[in-house]
Formats: structure tokens, C-alpha cells, sequence
């Protein structure tokens, strides 16, 4: 592993971590990674540090409680199962932040709440005034009414729309990967790992297309254009791998793990 410092500013942060991340192939949720998740967060709140934690999963979650599947469901049944996913969900998350001493509050948003100026200010009043509070502000998509038309449809941009509202430092997006290959590794294992990125290319969207995805929604093209939104607004992403231990306090404190959207 590479470890030379990165020199990051970190006062401000949105973590997003994908679904890959949160829940069992079969949907249902993953609790020790979702406890482990929480706990790095909480950590990092007593760092002094505002975090931000926008958390894909919703429709997962309730795809498994309800035996559906994502493949032979209405567009009605995938709102139900956000509707009864997004609880479950935060029921958890709330179990855990309790007994780190997290207060948690949870924002769902929608495609529109950024593209009406009166709207986003409302939003990001709402998010603010949670971190003032020392609260772990969660947001998700409100995948319960936003449908095709009206939905970001995954979760990258809409942390980065988040980080950008914010005035975020930093966007770290955790998923099952360790950051930006030169190829997709699940089909190419001589895939190389980018570490360090400058600019965001044609070849890099073209490579990130590739992907296998049972659970998550954008592979690595929506991360790309994240790191591309945030970049836009003087934001620095990475993107890093959740099952790398400790991974969070580890790229607040510089390490060099994951890819680096300079
Ligand atoms: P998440 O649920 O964490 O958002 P996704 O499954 O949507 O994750 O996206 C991560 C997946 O993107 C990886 O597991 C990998 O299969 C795929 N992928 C495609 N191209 C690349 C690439 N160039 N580098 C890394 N991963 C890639």
C-alpha cells in the first residue's frame, strides 16, 4: 500500500456509501457492516469533524422484507418497497448511532429540491442546522414518490449535489471496490488501480461502463460523474473501498488508500 500523505482539508465531509456496502447479495441487510459504518461515523463526529452520511439501500432493504423482486416489480411496488425499505433502514441506523451517542436525522430528497433555489436553501438550512446540532444528518433519494422522471437514480451524484449544497470539503463514496480501475477488475484481473486522478477522461467512462451489478444502481460511470460535479465546485473526491478497515479516519488522516479526484 502506498502510504504517503495526502494533504486533505476535512472540516466538512459527505460520505456516501453504496448498497453494495450495506447490504447481503440477497438485499437484506448486512448488519455488522452497517454497524461498522455507523461507528466509523461516529468517530469521526467526535473528531470535530461535520459529517454528512448519504446512504443508498432503501429499496434493498425492502425488496428482502417483502420477498419481491427488483426485476418482476410495478413501478408502485418499488415505491413500496423504499416506503418499507427507508424505515428499516433508519430504524437501524438510529439503534446503532444510540449506542455510540449519535443523534441521527433523516432528509429525503428529490432531483427537484436542487433545481428551485427556494427549495435547495430550505434544504441545506435543514442540514446545517442538523450539523450545528451535532447531528448525523442521513439523506437518501425519496425513492417512495420520486419516480424515473424526477429521480437522480443513484445515489453518487446526489452526494455530490449534497457536498456541492454544503459547501462539503471533502466527498469520500465507499463501495465494494478500491477505488477507480483502468478496467472493471470483476471481468479484467489485470485491471490496475488508479490512484491518483488529475482529470476525468473519455477512456476512464469508457472502462467504467463495464459493469455487474446485482444490487448497486451505478457502477462506476455515476461515481465519475460525481467526482465530476464535486470537481466543478472545488470539491475533492474519493472514492475507497468499505471493507478496508477503518477506512474513513484513515483517509481523513491523509493515508493513501482509494482513488484521489484532485
Ligand atoms: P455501489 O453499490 O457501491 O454504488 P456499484 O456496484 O454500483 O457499487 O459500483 C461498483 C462496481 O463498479 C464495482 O464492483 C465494479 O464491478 C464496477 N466497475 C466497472 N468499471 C469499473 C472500473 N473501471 N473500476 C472499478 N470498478 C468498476
Amino acid at each position: 500500500m502506498n502510504r504517503k500523505s495526502r494533504n486533505l482539508k476535512t472540516n466538512r465531509i459527505v460520505v456516501k456509501v453504496g448498497t453494495s456496502s450495506l447490504a447481503h447479495k440477497s438485499g437484506l441487510i448486512n448488519y455488522e457492516k452497517v454497524e461498522n459504518i455507523i461507528l466509523q461515523l461516529a468517530d469521526l463526529k467526535n473528531k470535530g469533524i461535520e459529517v454528512v452520511f448519504v446512504t443508498s439501500g432503501a429499496i434493498g432493504a425492502g425488496m428482502g422484507r417483502l420477498q419481491l423482486s427488483k426485476e418482476n416489480s410495478t413501478l408502485s411496488q418499488k415505491q413500496a418497497m423504499a416506503a418499507v425499505g427507508q424505515n428499516i433502514l433508519m430504524h437501524i441506523y438510529s439503534k446503532f448511532a444510540s449506542e455510540y451517542g449519535l443523534n441521527v436525522g433523516q432528509i429525503l430528497i428529490t432531483r427537484e429540491d436542487f433545481e428551485h433555489e427556494k427549495r435547495s436553501t430550505y434544504s441545506k438550512n435543514a442540514i446545517m442546522t442538523l450539523l450545528e446540532l451535532g447531528v448525523l444528518p442521513i439523506i437518501n433519494e425519496n425513492d417512495a414518490v420520486a419516480v424515473e422522471e424526477i429521480k437522480f437514480g443513484d445515489n453518487d451524484q446526489l452526494s455530490a449535489m449534497v457536498a456541492k449544497l454544503i459547501d462539503s470539503d471533502l466527498l469520500i463514496i465507499l463501495s465494494d471496490i478500491d477505488g477507480l480501475y483502468d478496467k472493471n477488475p470483476k471481468h479484467h484481473p489485470d485491471a490496475k488501480l488508479l490512484p491518483h486522478v488529475e482529470k476525468i477522461t473519455k477512456e476512464m467512462f469508457e472502462s467504467a461502463g463495464d459493469t455487474v451489478s446485482t444490487l448497486g444502481t451505478g457502477g462506476m460511470t455515476t461515481k465519475l460523474l460525481a467526482a465530476e460535479i464535486a470537481h466543478k465546485s472545488g470539491i475533492k473526491t474519493i472514492i475507497a473501498n468499505s471493507n478496508e478497515k477503518n477506512v474513513l479516519m484513515r483517509l481523513i488522516n491523509g493515508e493513501c488508500i482509494g482513488t484521489f479526484f484532485e
